[in-house]
């Protein structure tokens, strides 16, 4: 019922009274029955004449007040969450950091943990082209924190001089990133277990996912092991592209190994190697560099 109806409603029934009180109301009661009941037609004007929200919103004021366990609960809006863009390159050196950091921390090896001085994570540009990949650090680059800066080290940085780049225009890291513990804390380096390049290797792999370089130089047959699992001699590995999920891997000799064998014909297998890289990356390569180990040997 409306008000208005219950307005008419009152009205009738205090007439009534009045009227059984003896009190003459025939004129009253008369014009009353003239309004009579809201028409349908009444009922509908008034409800076109109400604001245009209220006619498209059902009404909820007549509700009963519910006690608050009763209540219906408000369910708040769902929007559709927004899907995150999928990482097309972005920011290597904010990616390399980010990784950095777990690196750092690492403790997957507890033995290595406890007689690492430093972590190795590695070195250079995040947008190489090109990556030289190493084993494991050795007793300088423990105490360095980075990677090939021994002797083995200055020799790598000369091949990579030889090549035409600059140290820092590569990048350059290990299987492994903590020195392989040595009996007693000893001095010197032994060969990292395939367990523990296994462990450490998605670091690796997520440095390489990272920075995407067109070639990869895996130096030395355990680091050969420890990338592709493969335990052949590097005679039988060097001299040709292998391949890490898409990436190109070539195998050459460790530099180490160039200072323990000093022959140019070891020297000239290395540097065909490195040509091989060059041609590679589609980059120049002079006469000069072409004859480097040749006339001399
Ligand atoms: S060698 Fe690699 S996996 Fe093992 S503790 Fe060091 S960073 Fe972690």
């Amino acid at each position: 019922m409306s008000s208005y109806q219950t307005a008419i409603e009152y009205v009738s029934q205090t007439l009534q009274k009045l009227s059984e009180q003896g009190v003459e109301m025939s004129c009253a009661a008369a014009s009353l029955a003239r309004l009579g009941p809201v028409s349908e037609a009444e009922s509908l004007r008034v409800k076109e004449e109400a604001p245009v929200e209220e006619a498209l919103v059902p009404r909820v004021a007549a509700s009963p007040v519910l006690p608050e366990a009763h209540r219906p609960q408000t369910v708040p809006e769902q929007r559709p969450v927004p899907k995150a863009k999928p990482e097309m390159g972005g920011d290597k050196s904010a990616r390399l950091e980010a990784l950095r950091g777990p690196v750092l921390s690492c403790s997957l090896c507890p033995h290595l943990v406890a007689s690492r001085t430093h972590v190795v994570f590695g070195v250079g540009n995040p947008d190489a082209d090109l990556m030289f990949v190493g084993e494991a650090p050795g007793e300088d680059e423990d105490l360095q924190g980075e990677p090939f800066v021994g002797k083995a080290g200055q020799l790598l940085t000369k091949i990579i001089e030889a090549m035409g780049f600059q140290r820092s225009e590569v990048y350059i890291a290990n299987v492994l990133k903590c020195r392989p513990d040595m009996p007693g804390g000893g001095p010197g380096n032994r060969k990292p277990k395939a367990s523990e390049m296994s462990t450490c290797l998605p670091y690796l792999k997520e440095q390489i996912a990272i920075i995407r370089p067109k070639a990869l130089v895996a130096l030395g047959a355990t680091a050969m092991e420890g990338l592709l699992g493969e335990t052949q001699p590097m005679a039988r590995l060097r001299g040709r592209w292998h391949q890490l999920e898409g990436t190109p891997v070539m195998a050459t000799y460790h530099p180490a190994y160039l200072l323990r064998n000093q022959s140019l014909t070891e020297k000239r297998k290395v540097w065909e190697d490195m040509l091989l890289v060059l041609e590679k990356l589609a980059l120049p390569i002079s006469e000069k560099q072409r004859q480097y180990f040749l006339n001399k040997a």
